[in-house]
């Protein structure tokens, strides 16, 4: 099942290039509650499961909305939080000079308000300033995750998606660096488990005008999505609606003003975001030439004062 957001908090099955309204039914059949419908469903998904697969095989296909007819959200808009994995392919490591990864780091936080739908615009902050682009899988959890092994975390899992990691280089904390607004663009919709297949060997791509920057598969993740799950679930309680990326692999780069960035996850799809940096303002922090950037050239002038 590919469950889209789209519109105004408006829910839908995709297939096959259209989007099949489902939200009046998912709404007289989901308790009220103070949370997005996506979130509602998910919580309640063993019982509305029925409900939608009965409305997927029932509806004609063409009978669907045209993608091209609605806008696409970030699949989940309030979830209580973003784990994110850091410095988690062995390739992004070394092209980083970074000493440490996953296994040493942890996660770090981004905030929630950072999410941005498809198609939307990432906003750079500071006129003096990197800012990369970062290609990542992520999932969404479905189940309560607590003190989880790997071996149960995929059980915790209601979907997965894809998600960019804008991130401002430097030596500000992580979570400042990649908790902008508009810093965390995601989607285009959610891929049940037993669509999507093992997480483990799932293809990645990521474009800046059409020219290729990324390209990666999740089997060479240094931690899986299940052990990094599980490991986060040893720290902090994950919720249902919670977000949790598994960081990227090697190829970022800088975004700059009028630049057009797709992701594509194989088996999830694609999606566009523009960048601007029409409001840029000169950065009010020192982190600049500090923390994990590419090192510069040897002896071509050092390290920035
Ligand atoms: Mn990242």
């Amino acid at each position: 099942m590919r469950i889209a957001r789209f519109d105004d908090d408006r829910l839908g099955l995709e297939r096959d290039g259209r989007v099949l309204d489902v939200t009046d039914q998912l709404t007289s059949s989901l308790a009220p509650g103070p949370y997005s419908l996506v979130r509602r469903l998910i919580t309640d998904f063993a019982e509305v499961r029925p409900l939608l697969e009965e409305l997927s095989a029932e509806v004609d296909p063409s009978a669907g909305l045209l993608l091209d007819e609605v806008r696409l959200r970030a699949p989940v808009p309030d979830p209580t939080k973003i784990v994110a994995a850091p410095v988690n392919y062995r390739d992004h490591q070394e092209e980083m000079n970074e000493d440490y990864h996953v296994s040493a780091l942890g996660f770090f936080l981004k905030s929630p308000s950072s999410l941005l739908d498809p198609g939307g615009t990432v906003r750079l902050p500071y006129s003096d300033r990197r800012f990369d682009h970062e290609a990542e899988f992520a999932l969404v959890v479905g189940r309560r995750a607590s003190q989880v092994t790997p071996e149960q975390a995929l059980d915790h899992v209601f979907g997965y998606t894809g998600l960019m990691d804008i991130t401002m280089r430097g030596g500000e904390d992580r979570s400042t660096r990649k908790s902008f607004d508009t810093f965390t663009p995601m989607g285009p919709w959610l891929v049940t488990p037993d669509e999507l297949g093992s997480p483990d060997d799932i293809g990645l791509e990521l474009t800046v005008n059409g020219a290729l920057r990324q390209k990666a598969n999740t089997r060479d993740l240094i931690w899986s999505a299940a052990r990094f799950l599980s490991y986060a679930s040893t720290v902090t309680v994950l919720e249902p609606g919670d977000v949790v990326t598994t960081g990227t692999p090697a190829g970022v780069a800088p975004i700059q003003d009028g630049d057009t960035v797709e992701l594509i996850v194989d088996r999830i799809g694609r999606f566009t975001i523009d960048v601007t940096a029409e409001s840029a303002m000169p950065c009010p922090t020192g982190g600049a030439g500090r923390g994990p950037v590419p090192p510069p050239a040897p002896r071509a002038g050092g390290h920035p004062a």
